[in-house]
């Protein structure tokens, strides 16, 4: 099946919108056309909301689950094209890379800002602000960091430094937050290669659409799955007894409960009824920071599978790593850019096609171009989460209350792996589970017999 998003350039073809994947759900609704009243519905099918749809049918909840594309996975799914997939969002479940010295004394002398290498600050990752201090830490952008480490470090481990720091946040260094990095960082174990193995190494054979289209196999099989794709919701009413949800065409959909996992970027996008409180809509007004551009090509040099560039700053995209061979016999090279020399690869393909053959010069014969772009995205406006200075300590508890019979789950607002595909695992769990146990208490008790 062909989804609506995605973009490809051949030589042959040229640029088209819409790129094949597994992803893709027919038919795109199952859902009974008299009224229904549910248990709960569950808006975005990412993987915070198959999570959420996942348990909760599991667990016997009857469970509607809305969302606005034609595909599942959000901002993780792959386009399988001729029997291999490239990934057009989330991608890595853990990682490992070469070693590298530069880097890592740069980075040391970054995260030290304890004396402990960042463990007195966060001592659990799970917890950012278990120490209170770490609310300090929120104001510096990591540019500030840089600035007061500046006179330690030579031209090279800044440069290495930086181009680390705006891969993480496909931002700059003056939008993005020190104290968010510092969270990755303590996810990763304290150290490089613990980053390395944790962030770029793992990837499922199939594509991220392989592993989504397994919970959402695993939701339909319960039999108390309803769904209905191509749905985009504009309105969230939260009338006491009940949940309605508005879709744009004005379908009406109801239950005692909603999760909502519709991202950060585009959260004030709905009208919601009770308005979200203060601290919520400011926090999605201002965003997270992540406009990362990743690009996928097809290029003929076998010897370019292990090969790594790094750019920064001066070229468009500026990160890339062979990935693999394609069953053409193509090497596959992944390049990323972000917001400090942002474009819109679809815009000029001859420019985007520029600025990849500029990462290795004479050396990047492209067969074909795939990606997505995440800032023009409607139903994501960025890529992962990343936060700016001072949003996390401001607003993420706020982030993650509850809406009266709204819950509001999402890997933006993760306590753990925030940004990540685990941390929308562990929110649509958190979301999934709380309904129930809530649906639970009001059931009718029946006689143990
Ligand atoms: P989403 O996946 O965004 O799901 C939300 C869903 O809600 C979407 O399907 C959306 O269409 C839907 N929606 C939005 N608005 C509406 C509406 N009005 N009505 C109905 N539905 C709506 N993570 C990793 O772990 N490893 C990686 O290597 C990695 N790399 C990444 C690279 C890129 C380029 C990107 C973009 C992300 C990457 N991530 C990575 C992050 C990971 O993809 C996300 O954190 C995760 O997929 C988010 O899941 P989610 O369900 O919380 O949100």
């Amino acid at each position: 099946m062909t989804s609506r998003d995605g973009w490809s350039w051949t030589k042959s073809g040229g640029l088209k919108q819409g790129v094949p994947s597994i992803g893709v759900i027919q038919p795109a609704t199952i859902i009974s056309s008299t009224e229904v009243f549910y248990d709960v519905i569950i808006v975005g099918a990412g993987y915070t909301g198959l999570t959420a749809a996942r348990d909760a049918s599991v667990s016997g909840l009857k469970v509607l689950l809305l969302e606005a594309r034609d595909r599942i996975g959000g901002r993780s799914w792959s386009s399988n094209i001729n029997g291999y997939s490239f990934e057009m969002g989330g991608t890595w479940v853990s990682w490992e890379q070469p070693h590298d010295a530069l880097l890592v004394s740069g980075l040391h002398k970054f995260v030290n800002v304890d004396g402990a290498m960042g463990r007195k600050i966060i001592p659990f990752p799970h917890d950012t602000f278990h120490n209170p201090e770490a609310r300090q830490h929120d104001n510096l952008s990591a540019q500030d960091r840089l600035n007061q480490i500046a006179a330690t470090l030579s031209p090279n481990e800044r440069a290495a430094l930086e181009g680390f720091m705006v891969l993480c946040s496909g931002s700059t260094m003056s939008k993005m937050s020190f104290l968010e990095f510092l969270h990755w960082w303590a996810l990763c174990g304290y150290n490089y290669q613990g980053c390395i193995e944790r962030l770029i190494t793992y990837k499922f054979k199939g594509g991220q659409s392989s592993f989504a289209i397994r919970f959402f196999q695993e939701a339909l099989a319960t039999g108390n799955l309803s769904y209905a794709f191509n749905t985009p919701i504009q309105a969230i009413q939260d009338k006491k007894n009940m949940v309605e949800a508005t879709s744009k065409s004005g379908r009406k959909f109801q239950a005692a409960r909603l999760i909502s996992t519709i991202p950060l970027n585009v959260l004030n996008t709905i009208a919601f009824d009770p308005p979200l409180d203060p601290v919520r809509k400011a926090a999605a007004d201002i965003g997270h920071v992540n406009q990362c551009i990743k690009v996928h090509a097809e290029v003929t040099d076998k010897d370019m599978r292990s090969w790594t560039g790094v750019t920064y700053p001066r070229n468009q995209l500026f990160y890339a790593i062979g990935d693999g061979t394609t069953p053409a016999g193509n090497t596959h090279i992944v390049a990323f850019g972000g917001d400090h020399f942002h474009f819109h690869p679809e815009e000029n393909v001859d420019t985007t096609l520029q600025t990849f053959q500029n990462l290795a010069p004479g050396k990047l014969n492209i067969q074909r171009l795939v990606f997505h772009n995440w800032s023009k995205d409607e139903f994501a406006k960025g890529a992962w989460f990343f936060s700016p200075p001072n949003l996390l300590s401001t607003s993420l508890d706020a982030l993650r209350e509850r809406h009266g019979n709204i819950l509001l789950a999402s890997s933006d607002w993760a306590v753990g792996w925030r940004s990540f595909i685990d941390g929308a695992i562990e929110e649509g769990t958190r979301a999934a589970l709380t309904v129930k146990n809530e649906l639970a208490k009001s059931a009718p008790q029946r006689a143990n017999l």
